[in-house]
């Protein structure tokens, strides 16, 4: 029995209301012994609490899911989803609850959501429990990408329950809540769309522009125009991943968000060598969501949200949605030039380029400038596969006269030098502007478990170390030489990341 506290957040719940249909009202499974092992006091300040009270008994309590504080119910997400390409109709929050929703200090509505609360009606044949090193490292890596400038959800705390989880061997279960800007997913839609009350799919879309997209609100083609918003974050997005070497691991549709933020860090991993192929996840043996294949899987889920909204953009429109895929067609191809463009704008800030070149080349007169010198950059990196994150600090350094580059880099470095020239800019100030955008400090694999090997044994030492030292990436500092070492090379040939259990 989980008992009532009096409230610690400031609860405005609004999806219930709007979309019964999509919500399972549900109590978090009591849990033994509560204790606290991460806490984000930032994030706490950040959702109106008082990290303090968050921290106290009946806070802790909150955050195990032993109480539920005045103000909300708790619910289970409905949603389905393409798993590896095939389509479940039906996953939802099967060991998730969104414990309501807040306005977080900017105004903005933000999501409540703890993982690892117990079994749901969506848990199928999992124990909706989830164990401390998944929930640590999901804490750590979204911090990680937040301070790197990508959006993402973020972790408030991780409170292990005093339990022994089964995965592989018994391991200690633990909850985390996290805050994100919502966690309508493509799978919600794909849920939605099939229900026999067609007024769902529309009050969802409805639901999403308000919150996500709310300029959209009221317009006459708003359905058609929220696929374009959408497409667009996600060009963004994605494009930021591929700046700073993350591979999500499990892009599946059920994990990508209409918000645009990033989620469900399972299986993710930051590349240590650059290779297109790269693949840390056990679980994808057909490397269908390898590191170069972030761009296309990303467009294959968005023509699954386009293919949910077909019939009511079509019925707007008073056609038939048939006569419609050409268009959707067209607008979802927008993509791909959407991706290239924020690639290349992030790719140019990496290599201290503050503008696009201003002419193309003949051979793409109407192109972006630029297109050779990263095209033949991505050549270089993906033949000679150097740690891609040390890489540009390199480039910087070399900027400043304190390293030169290496020989197999000579040609391609003096056709950067050349573009930079036409800037005319100093070269000591390209270089920190170029450390401003190219991280020091990643959570490499090998630090990584190293910090959830240690937490798992009782220390949480190496993990709170490695956390404050992410939360600044882009500044070196004297005394953290080896938090920008890449891995070892035999870690890395049998490094492997498992998803979320
Ligand atoms: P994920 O791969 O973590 O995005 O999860 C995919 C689906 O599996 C979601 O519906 C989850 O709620 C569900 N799921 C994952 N792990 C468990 C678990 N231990 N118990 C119940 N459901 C789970
Ligand atoms: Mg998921």
């Amino acid at each position: 029995m989980t008992s009532t506290v009096t409230k610690l957040f400031d609860f405005d719940n609004t999806l219930a209301a709007a979309l019964p249909e999509l919500v399972l009202p549900w109590q978090p499974v009591e849990v033994p012994d509560p204790q606290l092992v991460a806490f984000n006091a930032e994030m706490a300040a950040a959702v109106s609490v008082d990290p303090e009270a968050l921290r106290g008994e009946h806070g802790v309590a909150v955050l195990a899911g032993n109480a539920v504080p005045d103000g909300t119910e708790t619910m289970a997400m409905a949603y389905a989803g393409h798993q590896f390409g095939s389509y479940s109709p039906r996953l939802g929050d099967g060991r998730a609850l969104l414990l309501g929703e807040v306005i977080d200090a900017d105004g903005r509505r933000v999501d409540i959501h703890l993982k690892g609360s117990g079994r749901t009606p969506f848990s199928r044949g999992g124990d909706g429990k989830a164990t401390v090193g998944p929930m640590l490292r999901e804490f750590l890596m979204a911090e990680a990408m937040h301070a790197l400038g990508v959006p993402t959800g973020r972790a408030l705390a991780v409170v292990t329950t005093g339990e022994q989880i089964f995965r592989q061997s018994p391991e200690p279960g633990a909850v985390l809540t996290r805050v994100a800007a919502g966690h309508l997913r493509v799978g919600t839609f794909e849920y939605a769309v099939r229900l026999e009350d067609r007024s769902v799919i529309r009050r969802l879309a409805d639901y999403a522009i308000e919150r996500h997209y709310p300029a959209l609100a009221g317009e006459q083609s708003r359905y058609l125009e929220f696929l374009l918003s959408v497409i667009e974050t996600q060009a963004s997005l994605i494009a930021r991943w591929m700046a700073v070497g993350f591979i999500h691991g499990v892009m599946n549709t059920d994990n990508m968000t209409i918000s645009g933020e990033t989620i469900d860090y399972g299986p993710c991993a930051f590349m240590d060598r650059y290779d297109q192929r790269t693949v840390y996840s056990s679980i994808d043996h057909q490397g269908r969501y390898a590191f170069g294949n972030q761009p296309t899987i990303a467009h294959w889920n968005l023509t699954r949200l386009a293919e949910t909204l077909l019939p009511v953009i079509a019925e707007d429109h008073g056609v038939e949605p048939e006569s419609l895929i050409p268009v959707l067609s067209e607008v979802l191809d927008g993509f791909g030039d959407r991706f290239r463009a924020h690639w290349a704008d992030g790719m140019r800030a990496k290599l201290g380029l503050s503008a696009q070149a201003a002419e193309a080349s003949d051979a793409d007169a109407d192109g972006d400038g630029d297109d050779d010198l990263l095209r033949s950059l991505v050549e270089l990196l993906q033949e000679h596969r150097p740690d891609y994150t040390s890489f540009f600090r390199s480039l910087a350094r070399s900027l400043r006269g304190d390293e030169g580059v290496p020989e197999v880099a000579a040609t391609w470095v003096a056709a950067w030098r050349e573009r930079l020239a036409a800037e005319d800019r100093n070269p000591v100030e390209v270089a920190a502007a170029m450390d401003a955008v190219n991280p020091i400090y990643i959570p490499r694999n090998h630090l990584v478990d190293e910090a959830l090997a240690a937490a798992e044994s009782g220390d949480m030492g190496p993990f709170d170390e490695l956390l404050s030292v992410l939360a600044d990436p882009f500044t070196e500092r004297d005394g953290l030489e080896r938090y920008a070492q890449p891995a070892p090379e035999d870690f890395n040939r049998t490094f492997r990341t498992f998803c979320g259990t």
